[in-house]
């Protein structure tokens, strides 16, 4: 039975018991998976019958990790990735051929602009970047060969929001796969396939685990495609480990109410940091001055987690705020319970050129926020006192 509200299908899509009636999931720690006889063997590896064979195939746990987002995105199919990177370059590896083309947003997760400028260039697959606001161009860039078309949104750091509706009309009528990056909202806040996705990914990393503990990855969508994505991931060997799965699927159950409280004090730090002197600007999806405020309204169902805004004085002052923070992390990861300032010129965004961070909306003043789960005062108060400092 296939569960309609979100919560419930967070918490009640399980992997079948074993002889031991556990209620929680097990974690099926096995490499592989005996065969009752030759003929079993021989029809599990024609793929006749869905069973598991080798955990770089498919495990268990794995599969009831991919089952979930499946649910919660409305994807046919799906297959799990150690990491979120694993993710977007096997969907990318596994559906391109050398002389094919991307149209891509060009504020993308640095890695990702990384495969597109460094890596795939080698077995010449070209990309053509349009900026945020510039949705419009989009169709100019389609070549004869371009096959994909690649999005995220809210875009990683600058929290920029591309019209989802707009994109999937575009890849509909130029014959395109449309693939999103859909790490910043996680299901719960936005499904891309409503509006024309055929795959989207998600770096479980982020706040699907939501701890800060493990690495992993998904890519979920129309099931031809996916079949492709298996098969290439399959023979290559980016898998997510079954513990990873089994902690990621545990951490699908509370995704809703953690989400919840993320973007309820995301929204607050929103307004402070809007209200605050030493600020230049602030943006966060649900805050009416973001410029596509509209649009994140229509496609996501709250903001999300993450806060851009620019101290006042350019770089020396970011570097002061930063240094004057106390209680939140300073660390390079996001969606952790804890509170987590990044400074992305200097750390995730550091590849890229200058002329690319200004072209990606990432001044060298932009701090990113991702506000975590403490009690809200704390956050705001520590905030406040390295801002004042
Ligand atoms: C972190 C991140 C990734 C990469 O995920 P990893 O699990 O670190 O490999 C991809 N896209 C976005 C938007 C991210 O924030």
């Amino acid at each position: 039975m296939k569960n309609k509200n979100f919560e419930t299908q967070a918490i009640r899509t399980q992997i079948e018991r074993s002889q031991f009636l556990e209620h929680s999931s097990p974690l099926y720690l096995s490499s592989s998976f005996v065969f009752e006889d030759s003929e079993d063997m021989r029809a599990s590896f024609a793929e006749e019958k869905e069973k598991n064979i080798y955990s770089r195939f498919s495990n268990p746990n794995t599969s009831e990790f991919v089952e979930k987002i499946c649910q919660m995105e409305g994807a046919e199919s799906g297959y799990a990735f150690a990491t979120g990177m694993a993710a977007i370059y096997s969907t990318f590896a596994a559906l391109l051929n050398s002389g094919d083309h991307i149209v891509s947003c060009r504020s993308v997760f640095g890695s990702t602009h990384t495969l597109l400028t460094k890596y795939f260039p080698k077995w010449d697959i070209q990309h053509s970047y349009f900026d945020v606001n510039d949705i419009d161009k989009v169709e100019s860039l389609i070549k004869e060969n371009t096959k994909i078309l690649y999005a995220e949104s809210p875009t990683n750091p600058a929290v920029d929001i591309l019209d989802l509706e707009k994109l999937g009309q575009i890849a509909k009528k130029h014959n395109l796969i449309l693939i999103i990056d859909n790490c910043f909202a996680t299901p719960y806040l936005q499904n891309p396939i409503d509006f024309g996705a055929d795959i989207v990914i998600h770096s479980a990393t982020k706040l699907i685990d939501g701890q800060g503990r493990v690495l992993g990855g998904v890519a979920v969508g129309r099931a031809d495609l996916i079949e492709e994505i298996y098969l290439f991931s399959r023979n290559t060997g980016p898998s997510l480990s079954p513990f990873n799965a089994w902690v990621l699927s545990k951490s699908l159950e509370t995704l809703p109410v953690r989400l919840d409280r993320h973007c309820e004090n995301a929204l607050k730090v929103a307004e402070f940091l809007e209200a605050h002197e030493q600020v230049n600007w602030v943006k966060y999806p649900f805050l009416k001055s973001h410029p596509q405020y509209d649009v994140a309204k229509k496609q996501m169902k709250q903001g999300g987690n993450i806060v851009a805004f620019e101290v006042k004085g350019g770089i020396e002052a970011g570097r002061k705020f930063i240094d004057a923070i106390k209680l939140c992390s300073l660390s390079a990861n996001l969606g952790d319970t804890r509170s987590i300032i990044t400074h992305p010129a200097s750390t995730t965004h550091s590849k890229l050129s200058e002329s690319d961070r200004l072209q990606a909306s990432i001044t060298d003043g932009l701090v990113r926020v991702s506000v975590g789960l403490e009690h809200i005062d704390d956050v705001i108060a520590d905030l406040e006192q390295a801002l004042g400092s």
